[in-house]
């Protein structure tokens, strides 16, 4: 029951917050009728206000988060029931909207309840796909946070690799608010429908799933000489740095083709592929940044088990197979050019080996 309210209420909170809470007005990629869509993004003051209220109720309420910690399994069964009831509700509204003749020939339920129907579907004004990384990501950030308090409660200070497992995701987390814009240009937003297992992907998957080193962090105490801590740290900035600034890259050169990339007018082949700063030296070098953000992430916990590089393992599986799938689709669409794009950035996602 308390899971229940608890949740419900952060939803709730959260996408009054997006309806009402002002926000940075940003069109999305032209859609097949040319037309974009008008975004409101909320996601940089909702970060932003949950941390502020956070820090008040730290000072002044002596709020703790550790509660979350015991309650997680029965949160991560109300995460799902809730991912369940939205999409069921997307198909069955879509279908609702639907006239006998526009219905005909169209997939089977599994297919568009897993795949969605909607490309764009939005309640009251609010875009759904856009607003589900609010639960998403400040939800992870949460989840996180419950461990901290755990081991505060428990041992009275924090260990080293819980305070660099929290610092990591919460610069990864907050450099996402800063260019939440960002988002836009992105294959889920661009591309996916929003059925079960978007939904699902960010309700579930990614506060309870990526968070999964802090379980192994509070009880884990000091375990790396702090050397190799200013080593994780290392592998942990420089791939943010290549992640971050690859997607930067792209996306400067997407809105303005004679942007400036590390210090010159952007190099592209017709016009079209970008050549310049990291998409000259790999075609995929920001998700090999990524991966490399949560390989630094799952370090922090040693090598007393391998479940907290679980996310690591299935980062490398979604992000291989999309490079894959991506490129066939960049074949498909610039032919020769692509071939030519191919030949000049040799390299896939690790320069001079894949
Ligand atoms: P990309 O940012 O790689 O975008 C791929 C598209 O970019 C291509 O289809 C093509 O689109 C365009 N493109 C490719 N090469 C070039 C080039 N050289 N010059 C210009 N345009 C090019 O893919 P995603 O949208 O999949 O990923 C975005 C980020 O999200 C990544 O950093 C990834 O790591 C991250 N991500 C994270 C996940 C997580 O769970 N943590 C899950 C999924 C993604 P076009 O047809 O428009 O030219």
């Amino acid at each position: 029951m308390h899971a229940t309210l608890l949740y419900i209420g952060f939803l709730g909170s959260f996408f009054l917050g997006a309806k009402f809470l002002p926000g940075f007005i940003r069109l999305g990629q032209p859609l097949k009728t040319s037309s974009r869509k008008s975004y409101k993004l909320t996601g940089l003051v909702l970060f932003l206000l949950t941390n502020g209220l956070l820090i008040v109720g730290a000072l002044f309420f002596k709020l703790s988060l550790s509660a979350l910690t015991s309650l997680f399994w029965p949160l991560f069964v109300v995460a799902n029931t809730v991912s369940l009831i939205v999409s069921g509700i997307l198909y069955f509204q879509f279908y609702c909207e639907q006239t006998p003749e526009t219905q005909r020939g169209k997939n089977s339920f599994v297919a568009g309840f897993w795949f969605g129907k909607e490309l764009n579907p939005s309640w009251a004004g609010i875009d759904l796909k856009m607003f589900a990384y609010q639960p998403s990501l400040i939800g992870l950030m949460l989840v996180n946070f419950s461990f901290a308090y755990l081991q505060f409660e428990k041992y009275g200070e924090l260990s080293r690799p819980m305070l660099l497992f929290q610092v990591f995701w919460w610069i990864y987390l907050a450099s996402h608010y800063y260019r939440e814009d960002f988002m836009l240009s992105t294959w889920d937003i661009i591309s996916e429908k929003f059925g079960f297992m978007l939904v699902w992907g960010d309700l579930v998957f990614v506060p309870f799933f990526y968070s999964i080193a802090g379980w192994y962090l509070v009880d884990a105490g000091e375990i790396w000489p702090v050397q190799v801590l200013w080593g994780i740290g290392f592998l942990y900035l420089f791939n943010l740095w290549v992640f971050r600034s690859a997607n930067l890259q792209k996306f400067k050169f997407k809105t303005d083709p004679h942007a400036h990339i590390w210090g010159s007018p952007a190099q592209a082949l017709g016009g079209k592929l970008l050549v310049s700063g990291w998409w000259g030296i790999g075609r995929k070098l920001n998700y090999t940044g990524e991966i490399g953000v949560y390989l630094a992430i799952a370090l922090t916990t040693g090598f007393s088990s391998f479940i907290p590089y679980l996310p690591v393992v299935w980062l490398c599986a979604l992000l291989f197979h999309r490079a894959y799938r991506d490129e066939k689709r960049c074949e498909e669409k610039y032919g020769e050019l692509w071939l030519a794009y191919c030949k000049k950035s040799r390299f896939r996602m690790v320069p001079f080996i894949y």
